[in-house]
């Protein structure tokens, strides 16, 4: 690891050496991985990305904590499309907006970005077990890149997390524990699990390698736009790993010389569970919410990761936006319609924030926007029903099919 330096706790400062099963600091806060930004900036730049035939994750190798000579994992993580969405901004008023379609990646969503990491930290620490918690994804996530790499897993789950993804858990052959209560119950038990068992940790609040996964989202949508800096990223917000993620990610390119100037975030959640952005809009510490929104993977009333998510959104001078669950769904229609692209509930959660956002004044319409999608939507098709409806059923007849024509007003 040529350029990491070591990992700081973000509360007391405490340093440590980057070992490959580090966990959070003795004083529960989590910690963050240092780099030697003046050697990546001497050594590295947007050139020698110009050359690399590594269209995954692992492009960004110099700005990662991985050791030179570890091997990738087999699913191909990351480089997932940025969309111009002209259609869309158009239908919002927007001057220029972007999707990066992070459903995508090979279990479906953008989690896949920390399981890659978690899954060669795994290795490097010569484990063959890993295990975590989750209210879907990042349990989806570990279990298909774990498996791809051999490795077996333990994943806890809230009993809510929709069948698509459950599914996907037993697909990838992981030892699958439903927990009957809310995520934060799911995560106390995985925590006790993994202190009894002494499994790999990829709880991505605890194991401070994941968000340096998750960064290269950011990373990634700053070289396809060519390096040029848009005004904001909006993306949706859980325990708050993703956005300190994406925070980090811009941060590391400025800090080496990659871009010149840092976009502000747009940290959006569900009314019925922000946590986060209540702490942003009232200026107070967080306090718990209750878990009450259909969007699952955010649906977190106790943040795991409150200091980093919190500390990325005021340092970008970010905004926060709350979004009702009839605007998730809305947003889950106009961005099918619009662009073709089909984000389960949570992951057009910053697509809803974005439209939000503008009809409160809070941007203007002169803006350039990046929206992640950070999950698809076939994950969670129950909710896609219920965003979009039945269709409508005939019998094998013309007549019939006039008829129904006739009386959903459609006139071909
Ligand atoms: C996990 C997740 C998020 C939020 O990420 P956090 O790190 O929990 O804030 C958003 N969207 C989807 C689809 C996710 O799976
Ligand atoms: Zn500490």
């Amino acid at each position: 690891m040529k350029y990491v330096l070591g990992a700081q706790c973000v509360k007391c400062g405490r340093e440590y050496d980057a070992v490959p099963d580090l966990t959070t600091c003795s004083c529960g806060g989590i910690l963050d991985i240092v780099y030697d930004y003046a050697a990546i900036r001497r050594d590295v730049s947007p050139r020698d990305l110009e050359d690399c035939r590594d269209y995954s994750m692992w492009r960004y190798r110099p700005f990662l904590p991985v050791e030179a000579d570890s091997a990738p994992t087999p699913l191909r993580v990351g480089w997932s499309p940025l969309y111009p969405a002209p259609r869309l901004a158009r239908a919002l008023g927007l001057k220029a907006l972007y999707l990066k379609d992070d459903g995508q990646n090979p279990t479906a969503s953008l989690k896949d970005r920390a399981s890659a990491l978690a899954v060669v930290k795994a290795r490097e620490a010569g484990a063959d077990t890993i295990a975590c918690s989750s209210t879907g994804n990042a349990a989806s996530s570990l279990a298909g890149n774990a498996a791809a790499a051999g490795l077996s897993t333990y994943i806890f789950v809230p009993s809510r997390a929709p069948k698509g993804k459950v599914a996907q858990l037993r697909i990838f052959g992981s030892t699958v524990i439903s927990v009957d209560g809310s995520y934060e119950d799911t995560f106390a038990l995985s925590k006790a699990a993994i202190d009894r068992w002494g499994w790999y940790n990829r709880n991505a609040a605890v194991n401070p390698y994941l968000s340096e996964g998750k960064k290269t989202v950011t990373l990634e949508i700053l070289e396809q736009l060519g390096w040029r800096t848009p005004d904001y990223i909006a993306l949706s917000v859980g325990d708050g790993c993703t956005i300190a993620g994406a925070w980090k990610g811009l941060k590391d390119l400025y800090a080496a010389g990659f871009i010149e100037r840092l976009p502000r975030l747009i940290s959006v959640q569900a009314q019925g569970c922000c946590p986060l952005n209540r702490a942003i809009q009232t200026g107070t510490p967080w306090t718990p919410m209750a878990e009450n929104t259909l969007a699952d993977s955010i649906a977190v009333g106790v943040p795991r990761n409150p200091d980093k998510a919190l500390n990325a959104i005021r340092e970008s001078d970010g905004i926060a936006v709350n979004v009702s669950d009839d605007e998730i769904l809305a947003a889950m229609r106009l961005l099918g319609r619009t662009q073709g692209v089909f984000g389960e509930p949570a992951g057009v959660t910053g697509t809803a924030g974005v439209k939000k956002a503008l009809e409160l004044g809070l941007i203007s319409p002169d803006s350039t926007v990046v929206s992640i999608v950070t999950g698809n939507g076939l994950k969670d098709v129950q909710n896609g029903i219920r965003a979009a409806g039945e269709p409508m059923l005939v019998r094998p007849e013309l007549d019939a099919l006039l008829d129904a024509f006739a009386s959903h007003g459609i006139a071909p």
